[in-house]
C-alpha cells in the first residue's frame, strides 16, 4: 500500500482504470435544501466505480427506508422533501411503494415506540450501508482498510428509544462531524476496559447506529488466534 491514492477503499485492489470518488458519508444524506444552504465539502474516498455502483440501490433504499422515522428534525425533513419531489415527478414509485408496505403489523417488524407504528425494514440492505460508512470513516481516520468480511455487529437506536448501555462510555465525547444536524460519528479504540472498537453514528439528529467490531491491528486472544489460522488453513471459518 504504498500510493494509498490508488487503492479502492471497498475492495482493497489497485485502481488502474474505472477510477471513481465516493463521498463519506453519502452525499444524498444531505436533502437539496440543506445541500443548497450547507454547500458541505464531504471527504472523497477513491474507489473502482464498479464497487462505488454497488452500493447505489441499496442507499437509495437506505434513504428511503428510513425517512419515515426521521422527519422530526430539519435535515430529516429535507430528505423526505427529496424523496416525495421525485415520487410526485414520477421517479422512484416502486422504491417509495415498497417503503409504504413495510409499515405493518407484522409480529416480526420493528416497534417504534414514540406512536406504536411498525415498521419493517430490509436489515441486510441497511446493515451493508452502515458497514460501508463506518469502513469509510475508518479509513478516514486511519488511512487503514477495513476488510468488507470483518466480523462486525451493527446495533439501531431509533428515536424514542434508550441507547446501549456502553453509551457511559461514550459520555462527554465530541461529534467528529463538520455537519452534526445531518450526519455525526465518534469511535472508541479499544482500551483495557473495552474489548474491540465502537463506532456510533447519528443520523439526521434522529437514528443511532452503534457498530462493534475488533480492529484490524486487535492483539486480543481471539484476532490473534484467528489470524494465525488463517494462514495455516484456508478453508472457511464460523465465529461461535
Ligand atoms: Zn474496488
Ligand atoms: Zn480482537
Amino acid at each position: 500500500m504504498s500510493d494509498n491514492k490508488t487503492i479502492c477503499y471497498l475492495c482493497g485492489k489497485q485502481i488502474v482504470e474505472d477510477g471513481n470518488e465516493d463521498h463519506v458519508p453519502p452525499k444524498q444524506f444531505f436533502g437539496k435544501e440543506l445541500r443548497r444552504q450547507l454547500n458541505p465539502d464531504l471527504t472523497t474516498l477513491h474507489t473502482h466505480k464498479k464497487c462505488n455502483s454497488s452500493f447505489q440501490l441499496d442507499e437509495e433504499y437506505f434513504v428511503a427506508s428510513l425517512m419515515p422515522l426521521i422527519q422530526e428534525s430539519e435535515s430529516g425533513r429535507s430528505i423526505y422533501n427529496d424523496v416525495k419531489r421525485r415520487y410526485d415527478r414520477g421517479k422512484n414509485v416502486g422504491l417509495v411503494s415498497r417503503v409504504y408496505e413495510e409499515f405493518d403489523s407484522n409480529p416480526s417488524g420493528l416497534i417504534l415506540p414514540n406512536d406504536k407504528i411498525l415498521k419493517r425494514f430490509d436489515r441486510t440492505r441497511i446493515n451493508r450501508i452502515i458497514w460501508k460508512i463506518t469502513r469509510g470513516l475508518y479509513y478516514i481516520e486511519n488511512c487503514l482498510l477495513l476488510p468488507e468480511e470483518t466480523n462486525h455487529k451493527i446495533l439501531y437506536t431509533f428515536p424514542g428509544e434508550e441507547p446501549p448501555k456502553w453509551f457511559v462510555y461514550l459520555k462527554g465525547m465530541k461529534g467528529k462531524s463538520n455537519y452534526p444536524d445531518v450526519f455525526d460519528y465518534l469511535y472508541l479504540k479499544e482500551t483495557q476496559d473495552i474489548t474491540g472498537s465502537i463506532w456510533v453514528l447519528l443520523l439526521w439528529n434522529q437514528i443511532i447506529t452503534t457498530t462493534l467490531f475488533h480492529d484490524i491491528t486487535c492483539t486480543c486472544q481471539r484476532c490473534i488466534k484467528k489470524s494465525s489460522k488463517k494462514t495455516n488453513d484456508n478453508s472457511p471459518k464460523r465465529e461461535s
